[in-house]
């Protein structure tokens, strides 16, 4: 198994001591179980504590205040983190709400962009969403209708964002919306919306698979917003948001493994200690064969994570094995869950039980960000039409 560097090992030690010291017990006495809503101003709490601890901005560039991390070391570190077990874990590390959303955008925010929305994400002072989709707009991201006509020092903006995780807490939202309609994704920019400005609605009346709480729609009615909040140049935006699609399926792998690895550890636990016909259950040979699949798929699937974000460490192109990483992690993970609710037999399928959630929560990754048919015909356009 490759081992994390010393640089990654630092910061996986941290955020192994946060979980159990202040994570854990916080869990314990709050009652957080997997899949339910965090009140936000515990979110809060626990994202201000992550930030003084260093790990909220840990994903980030070394001159953004972040731990200065390579790829290969990025994915150590986010799969560590899941595999702490904690269902606060996406939070350590902002994933839902901060840093690693908006850190690309240094390069092309305005020094008052800077000051009035990423540097307040950073401090955790203020939490970020990233919308994109709507309801004819999902696979097909270039669809969307959500127009924003100028007005004098004003864009007006109309539409409907659907499906936006993150953003029922939320303060700000990377939003698109069209500018040049008949343009395509040339027509397309890029906002900072702020999501208390008058005529914004965020409703969350859907849960989804792994959990209410967390994902909402963003409503937008005649909505101003000031033109200094556009991001980069009018028409750039689809080209902004997609322009990190390769390295996000890559760094999306991490999480999976970690909830497939996860799910590997419980599975493991309880075959060992979980006794049928004066044996414990390991060692049927059905259950241990199990194991023994689920732990090489697992190796697998983290070998190809790993040798793909080497060789972009590396300077190589990746754009067909990033799609090929998260095709084979998302339906792998899925498996494993799979069988790790199999192996816990009737308690796996306990609402609330870790792995009865881990089958929810990876099934969905087969979806979220570009579904695995998506990501096939990105491998198939890559392999048949190479250059
Ligand atoms: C929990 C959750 C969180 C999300 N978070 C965000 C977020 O933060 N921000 C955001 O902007 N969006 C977010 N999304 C949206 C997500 O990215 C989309 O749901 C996803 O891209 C699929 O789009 P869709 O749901 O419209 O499905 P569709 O695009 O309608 O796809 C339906 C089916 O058709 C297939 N299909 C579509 N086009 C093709 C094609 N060309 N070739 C082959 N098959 C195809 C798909 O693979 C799928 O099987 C989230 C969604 C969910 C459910």
């Amino acid at each position: 198994m490759l081992k994390p560097s010393e640089k990654a090992s630092r910061v996986i030690d941290g955020i192994n001591t946060f979980v159990r010291d202040e994570l854990d017990p916080l869990g314990q006495r709050e009652g957080i179980t997997w899949g339910q809503p965090v009140a936000r101003p515990l979110l809060r709490d626990i994202w201000k504590r992550s930030c003084e601890l260093g790990f909220y901005n840990a994903l980030l560039p070394e001159n953004l205040g972040g731990a200065g991390l390579s790829i290969a070391e990025l994915c150590a570190v986010k799969e560590a983190a899941v595999l702490t077990g904690s269902p606060l874990a996406p939070h350590i590390l902002g994933e839902l709400s901060g840093p690693p959303r908006i850190g690309h955008l240094f390069r092309v925010a305005s020094d008052f962009q800077v000051d009035a929305f990423l540097k307040p994400v950073c401090r955790a002072d203020k939490a970020v969403c990233f919308a994109l989709t709507e309801a004819e707009a999902g696979s097909d991201a270039t669809a969307i209708r959500t127009e924003a006509r100028r007005e004098g020092d004003h864009y007006v903006l109309n539409g409907a964002k659907r499906y936006i995780s993150g953003a029922t807490y939320a303060d700000i939202a990377v939003l698109l919306a069209v500018t040049e309609p008949g343009r395509g994704p040339q027509g397309i920019s890029a906002f900072f919306v702020d999501l208390t400005a008058d005529g914004v609605q965020v409703d969350s009346d859907y849960s989804v698979m792994s959990g209410g709480g967390a994902h909402g729609n963003i409503l937008l009615e005649n909505v101003r917003v000031p033109v200094e909040n556009r991001i980069g140049d009018e028409g750039a935006g689809f080209k902004l948001a997609m322009g990190r699609i390769t390295l996000n399926r890559l760094l999306h792998c991490p999480t999976m493994l970690g909830m497939a690895g996860l799910a590997l550890n419980l599975s493991m636990d309880h075959a060992r200690t979980r006794k049928q016909f004066g044996q414990p259950i390991a060692l049927f040979q059905s259950i241990s064969h199990m194991l023994a699949d689920m732990a090489t798929e697992l190796h697998a699937a983290r070998s190809m994570m790993f040798a793909t974000a080497l060789s972009n460490d590396a300077g190589g192109d990746i754009k067909v094995e990033a799609s090929m990483c998260k095709l084979y992690a998302s339906e792998t993970a899925f498996r494993i869950a799979d069988r790790a609710v199999q192996i816990h037999g009737g308690s796996g399928l306990v609402a609330g039980h870790p792995v009865e959630w881990l089958f929810r929560a990876t099934r969905m990754m087969r979806i979220l960000t570009g579904t695995s048919e998506i990501q096939r015909n990105t491998i198939a356009k890559g392999i048949l039409m190479p250059g």
